[in-house]
């Protein structure tokens, strides 16, 4: 093959957290991508989020073996996927950027729409899963959060899309500048923008080891995603606030003005508790919400950096 100047390099970029069982998967598919686009340079780039298993080693593997295409990221720590992709933008060589999963439940035989998709101009070509093998349950509760999300911000979101996308260099180069270390990225590539295009594809069966999701963490991305980008909920507890004490007056007015007509006769226990615990749910939801957003400024002014790395290897020098 001749060098080409004007040939695209294009970067896969895979986190990894204890996928070791994946690696010949991996191996195989990937050499498959190459050998099935040639006119395109490719770069294939793990990061490691801190596996404790003996993913590290697979990388060190496959990068001397074919020094050329294969780098990685060694991250110094488990910092979850999101994290791990942003440091995969930092450090990807690409003038487009493939998102996969490491276990390999995204097909790598919608890469060639995604490229053709690319040549035509879109920035972010994004992944639709068609039908989803997930449970009832996660699919209603994602469903619902899709809605709810919606509704509370003015920005587009894609339904159904995980981070299987394409992505060019504008875009890699937007997200690179959303620091943020609590991270939603799904909330991100609708929040930069860019010329977007979805494309269908069928979600795989995760092939080795298991997920690595556990639902607490699914809870706290799902709250993630919600106040990274709206402050919405703070206005919810705000107009709460006010229909409660509204009506509490109104029961106040009517309770003053029957006792004088009438009199007190039986002391109006029940009432009170009932009023006492709705106020008290009432405000300690407020407090949850503003204490939700106060946590995210904590964070975030600490002004800590995303990540930090024991160890790279490629080509790139970040910025
Ligand atoms: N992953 C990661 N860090 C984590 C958890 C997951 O880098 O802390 C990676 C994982 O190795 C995989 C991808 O994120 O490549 C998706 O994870 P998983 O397959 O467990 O999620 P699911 O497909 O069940 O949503
Ligand atoms: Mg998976």
């Amino acid at each position: 093959m001749i060098k080409d100047a004007k040939r695209k390099k294009v970067t896969i970029l895979l986190p990894a957290y204890n996928e070791e069982a994946s690696f010949p998967l991996i191996k195989e598919n990937m050499t498959k991508v190459m050998a099935e686009n040639p006119d395109y340079d490719w770069e294939f780039l793990l990061v490691n989020d801190g596996s404790r298993d003996n993913t590290l080693q697979q990388m060190i593997k496959l990068h001397n073996e074919d020094p050329e295409h294969w780098s990685y990221i060694d991250l110094s720590r488990n910092y979850g996927k999101e994290v791990a992709m942003m440091a995969g933008f930092d450090y990807a060589e690409g003038d487009g950027l493939i998102i996969m999963d490491s276990d390999m439940q995204h097909p790598i035989n919608v890469i060639p729409e995604m490229l053709k998709y690319w040549e035509e101009g879109y920035d972010d070509v994004y992944a639709r899963r068609k039908s989803s093998k997930e449970s009832w349950m996660k699919r209603k509760s994602s469903q619902l959060y899709y809605r709810l999300l919606q509704k509370m911000t003015h920005v587009p979101i894609q339904k159904d899309t995980g981070d299987f996308r394409l992505l060019d260099r504008s875009c890699v180069e937007a997200l690179k500048q959303l620091r943020e270390s609590e991270r939603n990225t799904k909330g991100l590539y609708s929040w930069i923008g860019f010329k977007k295009h979805g494309i269908e594809y069928e979600q795989l069966a995760r092939q080795e080891g298991e997920t690595k999701w556990r639902f607490m963490q699914l809870v706290e991305l799902a709250v993630n995603g919600l106040t990274s980008y709206t402050v919405a909920p703070l206005r919810i507890s705000t107009v709460l606030g006010l229909c409660v004490s509204l009506l509490a007056f109104i029961y106040l007015v009517y309770i003053v003005v029957r006792t004088t007509l009438f009199g007190d006769p039986v002391a109006g226990f029940p009432t009170i508790m009932v009023t006492i615990l709705f106020l008290g749910g009432v405000q300690l939801l407020s407090l949850g919400i503003i204490g939700e957003y106060l946590g995210k400024v904590f964070t975030e002014t600490k002004g800590r950096p995303g990540y930090f790395i024991s160890s790279y290897n490629g080509k790139k020098r970040k910025e």
